[in-house]
């Protein structure tokens, strides 16, 4: 099976989802997540209409962005950021899903380069509680949300989370509503949040069940990665 196969695929399970859950038709987008995928297969994957990619680490991000500017590709940062790798994510990604702390909002902010409109930002959750994962605590989601809708160089557009692996249709079901539940109290709050981004190869209907916009799929398009 090629890539365009798996695109395929993948495309008709978001269609499914979607309607089986009521969610507005092509109101979920598919993020692919290329990291440690060669350019070539970014390249596959554009050429059968994909626009979205997914990258995990600055430098890599950099270097395909650099090797595929004739490419009008949106790109993802979705990974962990250290505070020296912001100015390389402020200058090439459209939007960043993985912020969950202020200074990292505060380095995006003013490192988005002047002539770029705002970055979309997204803020990271720890919605199982984890605690090796990065992520702001649920309870803390608000404060750090009120400081950052005043940088000028990003805009907050929604919530991220990656949840603890678990196989079990509802109970990852229940893990997205917290996250879905979190914008909602957000939104009542006059945040104006659109983005859940969550969902992965193994988990992608629970989360278009619960609300996603953005599902972030590598695995079931690239196939494993090789390291
Ligand atoms: C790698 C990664 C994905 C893709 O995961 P798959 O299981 O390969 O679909 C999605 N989101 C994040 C944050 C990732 O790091």
């Amino acid at each position: 099976m090629t890539i365009s196969n798996h695109l395929q695929i993948i495309g008709e399970r978001i269609r499914q989802a979607e309607q089986q859950y009521d969610r507005a038709p092509h109101s979920v987008q598919l993020v692919a997540v290329s990291k440690h995928h060669p350019i070539t297969a970014i390249e596959d994957a554009f050429a059968a209409g994909q626009t979205h990619f997914g990258e995990n680490y600055a430098q890599e991000m950099a270097e395909k962005a650099q090797a595929l500017t004739a490419h009008s590709i949106t790109w993802h940062f979705i990974g962990p950021i250290q505070s020296n790798k912001t100015r390389q994510i402020a200058e090439i990604a459209h939007w960043v899903h993985s912020v969950d702390r202020l200074k990292i909002a505060q380095r995006l902010s003013a490192q988005k380069p002047a002539h770029k409109p705002p970055l979309n930002i997204c803020l990271q959750v720890n919605i199982s509680h984890e605690d090796s994962k990065s992520g702001v605590a649920p309870e803390s989601v608000a404060e750090l949300a009120t400081q950052i809708v005043q940088l000028s160089g990003v805009k907050l557009r929604g919530l991220m989370a990656i949840p603890a692996p678990c196989s079990d249709f509802e109970q990852q079901r229940q893990t997205f509503a917290q996250l879905r539940q979190l914008q909602e109290l957000l939104n009542q709050q006059g945040f104006g949040l659109d983005t859940l981004s969550m969902g992965m190869s193994d988990d992608m209907e629970a989360a278009i069940a619960e609300g996603a916009t953005l599902v972030r799929i590598g695995t079931a398009i690239f196939g494993s990665r090789p390291y």
